[in-house]
């Protein structure tokens, strides 16, 4: 067996893989020309201006079109997106949501900047939520389960939509790192009743920031769209005073989403089927080389395989202080493997764990709830097993063939040195 990079062997490539921004590796000339036209037309504003393009609209429309939902709303971010969802369901101080432990801050953030508390359920060997852990959360100060799909790989719904029923809670679906996954024929996003999508950079298709927000539902849609715009009514004639729907107005926020970032987004949109059909292919290949070659190493599981976008293949290692010899070995190899959010939980980040917030009082955990919310390390012990010991390998839409075969040569070279006894 050859020897190891880090140990002064040869590197299985000659150079590191390309960065992992899928949609913004295959941005290029049609992005470009739909900026340029919104630009040349002064009109980069959504509801009006000299030459509207209606860009955002249009995005809307292709995503309603493909996702198979009647209702799409673009908004600046997913942050947004989630803010405006919990706003719509009528969530917010006094009320508990929750929140898988192995998430992005936005999650659970978007959740206090709502008003409402998160608490956090534990993941399974998928490193989504576990359905099973869901009863230990539950009281009745509990109203949503915000169901995140992390990297690509969707959520079990059924049993998250069935307990959801059962319990009168709502569900929103953040996937905001799974545009284009779906779970057993549906798109994620679409199964509950609100879904969320990210276009930051970072994630599958992007404008460089961006979000939506897609749902079936025509009252949470209107809600929606007033919360995005200030709490204005889209027809202008509800708004008046004596309308019979005055008192059903509130005051909202400004999430609207620019027409550049409608613009750039149509052609993403466009895109993504080629993306996710790319990302699947690399990713399937990579993963049964791996398992071909190395029986006994673990991958992620998953709730639907064909389902998997493939933009990154997770393999969990014996331990962390394995996984984190394992990524190391593999950098010098030019295989850039990374562990999600250092290794934790997200409730271990310091501001959440210790409920900080910018309001007076620390607003809204100083809610008198029946249940106190109070969190602790070892509150998901799947989370703090798991996590650390999950390496994931990023998937370009832009891998060649070349690329899979010195992949794969390196994580086999690897993992045998470090865990095969021979
Ligand atoms: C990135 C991300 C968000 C936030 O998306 P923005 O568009 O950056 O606000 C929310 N949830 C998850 C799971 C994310 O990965």
């Amino acid at each position: 067996m050859s020897k190891l990079a880090i140990e002064g062997g040869t590197p299985a490539r000659s150079k590191p893989l390309p960065p992992n921004y899928p949609g913004a590796s295959v941005m290029g000339a049609e992005e470009a020309e739909q900026a340029s036209r919104t630009i040349l037309a002064r009109s980069p504003f959504r509801y009006y201006g000299p030459g509207m393009q209606h860009a955002v609209q249009a995005l809307e429309d292709a995503m309603a079109k493909d996702l198979g939902v009647p209702y799409v709303l673009g908004v600046t971010s997913c942050t947004a997106a989630l803010i405006v969802a919990l706003k719509a369901l009528g969530i917010g101080y006094g009320d508990k949501v929750i929140v898988p432990a192995k998430t992005f801050l936005a999650t659970p953030g978007a959740v206090v900047c709502a008003g409402a508390v998160p608490v956090f359920v534990d993941v399974d060997e998928s490193l989504n939520l576990d359905p099973g852990d869901l009863e230990r959360v539950m009281d009745d100060e509990v109203k949503a389960i915000i169901a995140v799909s992390i990297l690509g790989n969707p959520v079990d719904m059924e049993p998250v939509m069935a307990f959801a029923r059962k319990h009168g809670l709502y569900v929103i679906e953040d996937v905001a790192q799974s545009c284009g996954a779906k779970y057993k024929g549906s798109y994620t996003g679409t199964i509950g009743d609100i879904g969320v999508f990210s276009f930051q950079m970072n994630k599958v298709i992007t404008a460089g920031e961006g979000g939506a927000l897609v749902t079936r539902d025509p009252q949470l849609f209107d809600r929606a769209v007033r919360y995005h715009d200030q709490g204005m009514f889209r027809q202008k004639a509800r708004y008046e005073m004596d309308s019979p729907e005055e008192t059903n107005a509130f005051i909202g926020q400004n999430y609207r989403m620019s027409e550049l970032t409608g613009a750039v987004m149509i052609e993403q949109w466009h895109k993504l089927d080629g993306i996710v059909a790319a990302m699947k292919k690399q990713c399937g290949s990579i993963r049964a080389s791996l398992a071909a070659e190395l029986p006994t190493m673990r991958f992620r599981k998953t709730a639907d395989p064909d389902g998997d976008i493939g933009s990154n293949l997770g393999m969990i290692m014996p331990s962390a202080e394995a996984a984190q010899q394992f990524v190391k070995a593999l950098h010098a190899e030019r295989i850039g493997v990374y562990i999600l959010y250092g290794g934790k939980p997200v409730y271990m980040i310091p501001q959440l764990f210790h409920q900080q917030t910018a309001e007076k009082d620390n607003f809204p955990f100083n809610y008198p709830f029946e249940q106190p919310v109070t969190y602790t390390e070892n509150m998901c012990p799947s989370a703090v097993d798991l996590i650390p010991r999950t390496v994931y390998l990023p998937v370009s839409p832009t891998l060649t063939d070349q690329d899979v075969r010195e992949i794969v040569e390196g994580i086999v070279k690897v993992y045998k040195h470090f865990f095969v006894q021979v």
